[in-house]
């Protein structure tokens, strides 16, 4: 199941997949970041679809059509803003990647990217926030034979790094347990 997750290094508004997640706010307003990217690459109607939405609470996600994009549908999940750990960030994060998971399954979708959720403008620190992406997407993929590829697309070395050695301790911790 592994080979059905990638780490890529790119812009998520150019990836050919079913579905694009987006890093949204709570009010699907729009925003900077990677919110921002998407937006100008989807277009004006993207964010009247998002504000038709009345919202999404953090750890959930809502999906719009992708407008302009060359991605179909894009899923707006919303992270945590990183408060030092102790409330709940971890939970929430891994609720938003699954959420996202869910409503692409719902759509029909096979392929999905993500970016790395929280860990710009909300502050998450990229390492946690890579193993909370790969567990969360590699316990979904074991339960989830619709889904084909799941592209985690990194903006920097530093984040396709955190998030390659996340993949790595998932991988080591998977062969002793097959030992
Ligand atoms: P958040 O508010 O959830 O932290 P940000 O957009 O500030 O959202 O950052 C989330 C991640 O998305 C960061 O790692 C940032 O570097 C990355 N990012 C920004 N622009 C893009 C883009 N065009 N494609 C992919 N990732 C991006």
């Amino acid at each position: 199941m592994m080979e059905r997750i990638r780490i890529v290094e790119g812009d998520i508004t150019r990836e050919q997949v079913d579905a694009v997640v987006n890093a949204a706010n709570s009010a699907l307003a729009g925003g900077g970041g990677v919110d921002g990217a998407i937006h100008a690459a989807a277009g004006p109607e993207l964010l009247e679809a998002g504000l038709a939405l009345g919202g999404c609470p953090t750890g959930q996600a809502r999906s719009t059509p992708g407008f302009r994009l060359p991605a179909r549908w894009v899923i707006h999940a919303v992270g945590p803003v990183w408060s030092g750990g102790g409330n709940g960030e971890a939970a929430l994060l891994a609720g938003a990647y699954r959420a996202s998971l869910e409503e692409a399954v719902k759509l029909g979708a096979k392929t999905v990217a993500f970016p790395a959720i929280s860990t710009g403008v909300y502050g998450y620190p990229k390492d946690k926030a890579a193993h909370i992406a790969l567990r969360t997407v590699r316990d979904f993929l074991a339960e989830c034979p619709q889904l084909r590829e799941v592209r985690l697309v990194c903006f920097s070395k530093e984040s396709a790094e955190a998030h390659r050695e996340a993949l790595r301790e998932l991988h080591g911790m998977q062969s002793d347990k097959d030992r």
